[in-house]
């Protein structure tokens, strides 16, 4: 940990775009690491491009729902965003069970309350305690005694989580400041959903408690990350950060990792052996970072690491002309058993091209899970124990 101030260049420009509710996991965890990553463009990843083509996809089928177009409008639209390049029949199967969802808590804010607020896509504004920043809520409903914030999750890479997560805290608090004052709050409702990993996953939280959060984590937290200072701090949230691969506090964080203080005898103690299992997956994602970087560099920018040189790894052979190869052995006598295989695409394709609706009703019943690999992970992992086999029992 290092207490480090980092000049920033324009703050006010900024600001806003920096201090974002989805980064906040990382910004309240290591302030500095805001102005630090300035220096490096904002890119836009093959995943970010799918999850915001699903946001326009549900944002249309709840517009429509909440008669927000007429009906020619919808198909007109609907029409022009199937030829998307991110559309097939698994992304909107998600996109429906999100929707479905989202319909099911408007029809409840609507039974329960006479004046239910019911929002999609709304720019909230935290700037009260987060200097200059905004952010913008998929689902706000504020009826009765009840605010809640949903929020469409598209990846399918990491479970998200909506307990203590200062991206949906954030939303909630920019949407009490918003509307706050109209209606009679008291309890924050903040709901995940991630259909393509079938989590739906909600936290619940007093207005109250939700206040104070904000006045005595975020708001210092935000000051200093405005600021540019703080103390760097390495940890889980580095895996978003624009600086990961060439930070200094994360690589001596790792280092220190790697160079563990090993007590005689010669032999490592189970606690040491436990150690090194519970850093290596940290380890292992920083080195890939620092890799991942050097290369590209190296490819893109030209740039000579000292001692270190490119080559070209083993490339594999691979047909120039599939058709010539076809006709070279068809003319030569071989027939369509020797020249070609059968196989069936994968479960993901089909589930893909089918949906995972059609695929569960047609092939469901055909569907097996090889039973998984067994891995040594530390207790507060889910996923329940196994007990080793009663032969290593006897042992
Ligand atoms: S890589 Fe981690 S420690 Fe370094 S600035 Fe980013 S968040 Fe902070």
């Amino acid at each position: 940990m290092n207490q480090t101030t980092v000049k920033a260049k324009n703050h006010a420009e900024r600001a806003h775009a920096s201090l974002s509710a989805s980064g906040a996991s990382r910004w309240l965890a290591c302030p500095p690491s805001v102005r630090l990553s300035e220096q490096y463009e904002e890119t836009t990843s093959v995943f970010a491009k799918e999850g915001t083509f699903m946001h326009e996809l549900s944002e249309l089928y709840l517009s429509y729902y909440l008669k927000q177009m007429t009906k020619t409008q919808f198909n007109k639209r609907l029409k022009q965003m199937k030829q998307n390049e991110f559309y097939n029949a698994e992304i909107e199967q998600a996109v429906q069970t999100y929707v479905d969802f989202a319909t099911e808590k408007m029809n409840e804010a609507k039974a329960t309350s006479k004046d239910p607020l019911i929002l999609i896509e709304e720019k909230v504004d935290f700037s009260p305690w987060v200097p200059a920043a905004f952010g913008t809520g998929d689902i706000i409903l504020i009826y009765g005694d009840r605010l809640e914030v949903i929020d469409l999750k598209g990846g399918k890479g990491v479970k998200v989580s909506a307990v203590e997560n200062p991206q949906m805290r954030l939303y909630a608090l920019g949407a009490l400041n918003n509307f706050g004052v109209l209606y009679d709050t008291q309890k924050i409702l903040m709901t995940v959903v991630q259909p393509r990993l079938d989590n739906i996953s909600t936290d619940e939280m007093k207005v109250d408690e939700l206040l104070e959060w904000a006045e005595t984590i975020v708001k210092p937290k935000a000051e200093l990350a405005f600021k540019g200072e703080g103390d760097f701090m390495a940890g889980e949230h580095c895996r978003f950060c624009k600086v990961k691969a060439t930070c200094r506090a994360r690589a001596e964080e790792n280092l220190k990792l790697a160079c563990m203080d090993f007590q005689k005898p010669p032999l490592l103690t189970d606690d040491e052996v436990v150690e090194v299992l519970t850093s290596i997956d940290q380890l292992m994602s920083w080195a890939k970072d620092v890799q991942e970087y050097a290369l590209n560099m190296a490819m893109d920018e030209n740039k000579q690491w000292p001692g270190m040189k490119l080559v070209e790894g083993r490339g594999s052979r691979k047909y120039s002309d599939e058709n010539a190869v076809v006709d070279a052995l068809t003319a030569a006598g071989y027939d369509g058993d020797v020249i070609y295989k059968k196989s069936l695409n994968t479960i993901t394709t089909l589930e893909k091209e089918l949906g995972k609706k059609k695929f569960q009703e047609l092939l469901g019943s055909f569907i097996t899970k090889a039973q998984g690999k067994v891995k040594l992970v530390p207790e507060e992992d889910k996923r329940p124990e196994i007990k080793a086999s009663p032969e290593a029992d006897f042992q």
